[in-house]
């Protein structure tokens, strides 16, 4: 089944986002489940809830994920604002229940410069103590892989498997890939093979099995160049064979496809993206 949308706006509600993905033909779509330039935010109220998970045209989208906030930092301990993470993280994560997403979109962090030890020492402890102060929900954490600018967090797959390993729930979280952010963090897509020999290390490293979404973007930034920019795809370093490789993979067919790219009011980019993706099939 295929799974390919984008990363569509909550403006006006996060049930006009059903609307606007289904109008664009999305099978799978990903949100923000507040604004995610802030920390906190009023809670939804039933109705808004309700508009949510009972669109007459939410069975259209075969799967929604939702992408966390960006204040969100895990990876610094005993600041004013790990205390607001974790809040932040909580709340986003019983929005996410409330609207039945079950994967959270998340960056493990930015150290600092404390160093990369230490900074994921910090994210491991703070999961273990999201997991325990929120047992009971179905959504789980999906730790994506990152461009590794200035201190970030989770630019090697290594960083993400020692994540995994060392908290105490693993099962409670996930690995989304960016096409993107692995490219600027040194692994080459745009060589011959490229998409499956980087496949091939995460399934080493990680586990294919870990996978539960694919962020689908073009960078404008060059390779290794840590540099997290995202571009049209045909547009940018990566290049299409990349993408190709991703559309016709066996292994990936089940996992959602997102788009982060460029894109207008109308979502015309997208339409024109997920064309291209779709004549690869
Ligand atoms: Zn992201
Ligand atoms: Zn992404």
């Amino acid at each position: 089944m295929l799974l390919l949308g984008s990363h569509i706006p909550t403006v006006g509600g996060v049930a006009k986002a059903i609307d606007r993905g289904v109008d664009i033909d999305c099978t799978a779509m990903q949100i923000f489940v507040k604004n995610n330039m802030q920390w906190l935010a009023k809670p939804f109220s039933k109705e808004e809830v309700t508009a949510f998970t009972q669109h007459p045209l939410r069975s259209k989208l075969k799967m929604v994920i939702a992408h966390a906030g960006y204040l969100i930092n895990l990876g610094v301990e005993k600041s004013e604002n790990h205390e607001k993470s974790l809040q932040s993280l909580g709340e986003e994560l019983v929005r996410c229940d409330q609207l039945q997403i079950p994967y959270l979109v998340l960056h493990p962090g930015s150290h600092l410069g404390a160093g990369i030890e230490k900074g994921l020492h910090c994210v491991i402890q703070s999961l273990d103590t999201i997991h325990s102060e929120y047992p009971n929900l179905k959504v789980r954490i999906a730790l994506e892989t990152t461009a590794g600018q200035g201190s970030c967090l989770g630019a090697r797959f290594e960083e993400l498997a020692e994540i995994l390993e060392k908290v105490k729930i693993p099962d409670r979280l996930r690995i989304c890939l960016d096409t993107a952010h692995v490219f600027a963090a040194g692994y080459d897509l745009s060589e011959k093979n490229g998409a499956e020999k980087v496949f091939k290390q995460l399934d080493d490293i990680v586990g294919l099995q870990q996978l539960c979404a694919l962020h689908i973007n073009e960078s404008k930034a060059a390779l290794g160049s840590r540099v997290d920019r995202h571009e049209n795809l045909g547009q940018g370093k990566i290049g299409l064979d990349a993408f190709r490789w991703i559309m016709r993979s066996q292994v990936l067919g089940n996992i959602p496809k997102i788009l982060e790219t460029p894109k207008g009011k109308d979502l015309a980019e997208d339409v024109v993206a997920m064309k291209l993706l779709g004549s690869f099939l």
